[in-house]
């Protein structure tokens, strides 16, 4: 530091002895406090020499004849939505954005140049904001937006009597005779189906105009309800293997042992969850207000007698059979068909739209 401070005060020196020699001999010498010295030796340089700045003639005082003043533009372009501000989507169909027109005064159509920010997921029910933005060149932006509410289909309430036909846990050795069945009647039901190696019978029944749903893809209860991801993988599986095999992606559902289900207590609480999941999904899940209790009797005498004693107390009734791989049952099919047809009954298949039959949860 003493050795900085040194040359220092040797350059002062040196700066002195050319400036000063018209001067008093001595040049202000500043101690800027971090050790090192400044002098503003530069001051004592002639005042004399140094040029008029002022004398320079401006050119740029002219002014310019030619620029006519342009107002500024201060208006925003106009965005107009097409269809409503509030759209519904159903869930799992497909969301087409319903289009835009985008119009500045001075810059014309902007539509090209609109920008839509947000997201619609059309597998999960909610409301989502959708943000359209459009600037013009003076840069005047404009912004509107659009709520889509994904949601559940409306039910759609058949007029007259109706029955629909529900049939678990095919395909089975009686499929194609329960195709033929229908055919005979012009009659159409639906198939909650489980995985099977023989997806030509998934493609039988859906060419053949009936509701394709998914039941399970292994009936195994304690494989399916052991926790919430099992469910939904085999919930995936089966849903895949539909889509593979009949290029139908069904929003049908029937829970293995129905929603009401005490089978799935192996995870408390799973049923509860998972029937409002599938629901915020866009599934409908299907349970039943007639059963053939096929699982309860083998006799067919006593399974047509459940169904036709049970099918005339309700507006909607959803029967549930398993007459695929239940021969004492399949052959319950027909008489029950016979019976209804005679007394004024439509036999329809499920849809989405389709009234809903659920049981109260028990886990
Ligand atoms: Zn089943």
């Amino acid at each position: 530091m003493k050795h900085k401070r040194l040359l220092m005060t040797v350059l002062v020196g040196v700066l002195c002895l050319g400036a000063c020699t018209k001067g008093n001999g001595s040049t202000p010498v500043m101690n800027t406090g971090d050790g090192s010295l400044t002098s503003s030796v530069t001051e004592a340089t002639e005042p004399t020499k140094v040029p008029e700045p002022t004398a320079t003639p401006e050119p740029t005082v002219t002014p310019e004849p030619t620029a006519t003043p342009i107002p500024a533009d201060t208006t925003a372009p106009e965005l107009t939505l097409t269809g409503e501000s509030t759209t519904k989507v159903v869930a799992r169909r497909t969301f087409e954005e319903p289009g835009f027109v985008a119009v500045d005064d001075r810059d014309g159509d902007l539509t090209a140049s609109v920008q839509v920010s947000g997201e619609v997921d059309v597998n999960w029910c909610g409301s989502y904001t959708l943000t359209y933005t459009v600037s013009d060149a003076a840069g005047n932006v404009t912004t509107t937006e659009r709520v889509v509410e994904v949601a559940q289909p409306e039910t759609v309430y058949p007029e007259g009597k109706v029955i629909y036909l529900t049939f678990d846990d095919g395909p089975g050795p009686y499929t194609d005779d329960l195709l033929a069945l229908l055919d005979k009647y012009g009659i159409k039901a639906t198939f909650f189906v489980c995985g099977t190696k023989n997806t030509d019978l998934y493609r039988m029944i859906h060419e053949a105009g009936h509701t394709i749903g998914a039941h399970c893809m292994l009936h195994n209860y304690d494989v399916v309800y052991e926790s919430d991801e099992a469910y939904f993988e085999d919930l995936n599986s089966i849903l895949d293997l539909i889509y593979e095999s009949t290029g139908v992606q069904t929003t049908l559902i029937r829970f293995p042992g129905g929603s009401s289900n005490k089978v799935s207590m192996i995870c408390p609480g799973i049923m509860t969850r998972i029937t409002e999941k599938v629901t915020n999904m866009g599934y409908q899940y299907f349970d039943w207000n007639v059963s053939a209790e096929d699982s309860v009797t083998k006799v067919t005498e006593e399974i047509l007698a459940n169904m036709i004693n049970e099918t005339p107390k309700w507006t909607y009734p959803i029967v549930l059979q398993h007459p695929e791989n239940r021969g004492f049952s399949f052959e319950a099919v027909e008489d029950f068909i016979v019976w209804g047809l005679e007394n004024g009954y439509t036999f329809l298949p499920l849809t989405p739209e389709s009234p809903r039959v659920t049981h109260r949860i028990k886990n």
